[in-house]
C-alpha cells in the first residue's frame, strides 16, 4: 500500500470529480430537468403550480421565475438555468418560462450532436445562430409609441392571457397601461424611459379583484396623527418635511434643576411657544397637509389639529420621494426655508380604512410622475398572484414603450426565426451548419409547447405553421383555443421585441457555458451546523483525510 505506487492526492478528501461526457450529460440532464419543471405552465393554456415550502406556506403561480425561485435547487448546472429566468425577469419582466424552456431545448439538441461535433463547434454555431436570430427578430419588429393606446393594451393583455388574473383582464390592462403612461418620461431626443419604481403597488386583501384601482397619486401606509385633524382635505397644499416637529434633545446628558415652582411653568411655557412657533411656520407657508419624515410632538399635533391641518409622521423616505414626484412638492430640511413654492398639490388627501388598517390616500394629483395601484382580492394567494401578473403587464408595457418595438406572439417569431435560420445554416455550411440547424429546431420548442399544453397535435401544428411562414405569412402563429394557424396581429397577441431577444440571448449564453464544461470538481458539502451553536465545529474533520481507518 505504502510503496512507490502511492497515489498522489491533490484534492481534499470527500471531493468528487467527474470528467468528460459523463460530466457533460449530467449537467445537461439537470438543466433540462429545470426546463421541464416549468414547461407545462407555458402559454395561455398552461397550468399553474402549487408550491409548498418547508414551513407549509403555499404559493400558487404560473410565473416561471417565481416557480424556480420557490423550489430549492441544488445542482450547479440547474442553478445556472434558474439564473436565466432571473435575468429575463430583471431585464424584461415577462418571458421567463420561455427563456428557460429554450435553454433546456438548446441543451437537448446539443446532446444529440456531441457524438459528432466537438462542443466548441456547437457553441460557436449556437453563437452565430443567436446573432442571426436577433437580426431576424429585429427585422420582423414593428413600431409602437405613446399614442398607440390600443396596441399598448393588446401588449398588456397578451401577458395577462391564461393567468389566474385573466378574468379581470380588462381592468388590469387598463390600470397597467394608464399607470405606465403616467410615469413614462420622454427626453428631448424622444427616448422614453419608464422607471418601474414610480409605480407603487399596494396590496390589500379583501373585497375582490374588481375593486382594484389606479390612484393618480400615492397611498401612504399611515394614519393621521391626531383624531382632531380633518379626515379629508380637498385642494390639498402639501408640505414635505424632513425635520422633526419636536423639541430638540440635547446631544449630551443634561440636567436642569428648578428650585422655584413658578420657574417650572415658565420652562413649560417656553417649550410650548417653541412648538407653536414651528407650527406657525407651517401655517404661514399655506400648507394644509403635512407629511413629516420624523416625529411630531403631541403638543405640535394638537396645534396642527386646531389649525385644521392633516398631518402624518414618520413617513418612509421612499414614500416621501414618491410624494415629491406625485404632487410636485419639494422636501424641506429646514422649517425656516419652507415657502409656498415648496408645497405640492393634490385634489384630495384622505384617510381610508381597510379592515383594521388606515391609509392616507393622496389622490387627484395633476400630471403625477408617480402613481399607485391599490390591489384588492379575496384571499392572500389571489392577491399575490394578481400582483405577479400585474407586474408582468406593467413591465411589458414599459419595455414596449422604451424600445418602441414589438413582435407578434403565439409562436410566430420562433417559427420565422427557425425557417430563416435553416436557410442561413445552408449558406454557412461546414460543421457549424449542423449546430445552427439544431438551434433552429430548439427555438421551435415554443410553438411546440404552446400546442402540447393546449392538448393539440404538436407535429400537425408545426407543419401548418411552417407552411404558412414559407408562404411569407410572418405573423402567423397558433390560436391555442381552436388549434388554427392564424395571423397573431389580428388575433391581438403581441409582445415587446425585447421579450424575445433577451430570452434567446440568455438561453444561448447558459447553453454555451454548460456545454463547455467537461470537468466537475465538487468539494464535500459542508456539514449542517450542529444544533445549539458551535458553528463550523465539524469542519476541521476534513483535514484528517489521510488517516487510516477513517472509512
Ligand atoms: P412566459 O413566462 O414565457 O411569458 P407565458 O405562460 O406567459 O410564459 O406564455 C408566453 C407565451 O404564450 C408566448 O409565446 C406568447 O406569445 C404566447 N401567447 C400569449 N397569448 C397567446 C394567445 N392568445 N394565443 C397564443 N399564444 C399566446
Ligand atoms: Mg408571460
Amino acid at each position: 500500500m505504502m510503496g512507490n505506487n502511492q497515489p498522489i492526492y491533490i484534492l481534499k478528501e470527500g471531493t468528487t470529480r467527474e470528467k468528460g461526457r459523463g460530466a457533460q450529460s449530467n449537467n445537461i440532464m439537470a438543466a433540462r430537468a429545470v426546463a421541464d419543471a416549468v414547461r407545462s405552465t407555458l402559454g395561455p393554456r398552461g397550468m399553474d403550480k402549487m408550491l409548498v415550502d418547508s414551513m407549509g406556506d403555499v404559493v400558487i403561480t404560473n410565473d416561471g421565475v417565481t416557480i424556480l425561485k420557490e423550489i430549492d435547487i441544488e445542482h450547479p448546472a440547474a442553478k445556472m438555468v434558474v439564473e436565466v429566468a432571473k435575468t429575463q425577469d430583471q431585464e424584461v419582466g415577462d418571458g421567463t418560462t420561455s427563456a428557460v424552456v429554450i435553454a433546456g431545448e438548446l441543451l437537448h439538441k446539443a446532446e444529440d450532436l456531441v457524438g459528432d461535433l466537438h462542443p466548441t463547434i456547437i457553441t460557436s454555431g449556437y453563437r452565430m445562430a443567436a446573432e442571426k436570430a436577433i437580426e431576424i427578430l429585429n427585422a420582423m419588429a414593428t413600431e409602437v409609441s405613446m399614442k398607440d393606446d390600443k396596441l399598448l393594451r393588446i401588449i398588456a393583455n397578451t401577458s395577462i392571457t391564461g393567468k389566474a388574473a385573466a378574468l379581470n383582464r380588462d381592468l388590469l390592462t387598463d390600470v397597467a397601461v394608464k399607470a405606465v403612461k403616467a410615469v413614462a418620461e420622454t427626453n428631448e431626443a424622444g427616448k422614453v424611459t419608464v422607471d418601474r419604481d414610480d409605480i407603487q403597488v399596494v396590496k390589500k386583501t379583501g373585497g375582490s379583484v374588481d375593486n382594484t384601482t389606479l390612484v393618480q397619486g400615492i397611498i401612504v401606509d399611515k394614519e393621521r396623527v391626531h383624531s382632531g385633524m380633518p379626515l379629508s382635505v380637498k385642494n390639498a397644499k402639501i408640505a414635505l418635511l424632513n425635520v422633526a416637529l419636536e423639541i430638540k434633545k440635547p446631544e449630551v446628558d443634561a440636567k436642569i434643576t428648578i428650585s422655584d415652582p413658578s420657574r417650572l411653568q415658565n420652562f413649560l411655557d417656553q417649550e410650548e411657544s417653541y412648538l407653536r412657533g414651528l407650527v406657525d411656520q407651517v401655517v404661514k407657508s399655506g400648507a394644509n397637509v403635512v407629511f413629516c419624515q420624523k416625529g411630531i410632538d403631541d403638543l405640535a399635533q394638537h396645534f396642527l389639529a386646531k389649525k385644521g391641518i392633516y398631518a402624518v409622521r414618520r413617513v418612509k423616505k421612499s414614500d416621501m420621494e414618491k410624494l415629491e414626484k406625485a404632487t410636485g412638492a419639494t422636501i424641506v430640511n429646514n422649517l425656516d426655508e419652507l415657502t409656498k413654492e415648496d408645497l405640492g398639490k393634490a385634489g384630495s388627501v384622505e384617510e381610508r380604512t381597510f379592515g383594521s388598517d388606515q391609509f392616507t390616500f393622496v389622490t387627484e394629483c395633476k400630471n403625477p410622475k408617480a402613481v399607485s395601484i391599490l390591489l384588492r382580492g379575496g384571499t392572500e394567494h389571489v392577491v399575490d398572484e394578481i400582483e405577479r401578473v400585474l407586474e408582468d403587464a406593467l413591465r411589458v408595457v414599459g419595455v414596449a414603450l422604451e424600445d418602441g418595438k414589438v413582435v407578434a406572439g403565439g409562436g410566430a417569431p420562433e417559427i420565422e426565426v427557425a425557417l430563416q435560420l435553416r436557410k442561413y445554416a445552408a449558406s454557412v455550411g461546414g460543421r457549424q451548419q449542423l449546430a445552427i440547424e439544431a438551434f433552429a429546431g430548439a427555438v421551435e420548442i415554443i410553438p411546440r409547447t404552446l400546442a402540447e399544453n393546449a392538448g393539440l397535435d404538436a407535429i400537425n401544428m408545426l407543419v401548418d405553421l411552417r407552411s404558412a411562414h414559407e408562404k411569407g405569412r410572418k405573423t402567423h402563429g397558433l390560436n391555442v383555443f381552436d388549434g388554427k394557424v392564424v395571423d397573431m396581429v389580428k388575433e391581438g397577441v403581441i409582445e415587446p421585441l425585447r421579450v424575445k431577444t433577451q430570452a434567446l440571448k440568455s438561453a444561448t449564453e447558459v447553453a454555451q457555458m454548460i456545454l463547455r464544461i467537461d470537468d466537475v470538481i465538487a468539494a464535500k458539502a459542508a456539514p449542517p451546523a450542529p444544533p445549539g451553536g458551535g458553528a463550523g465545529g465539524m469542519s476541521g474533520m476534513g483535514g484528517m483525510g489521510g488517516m487510516p481507518g477513517m472509512m
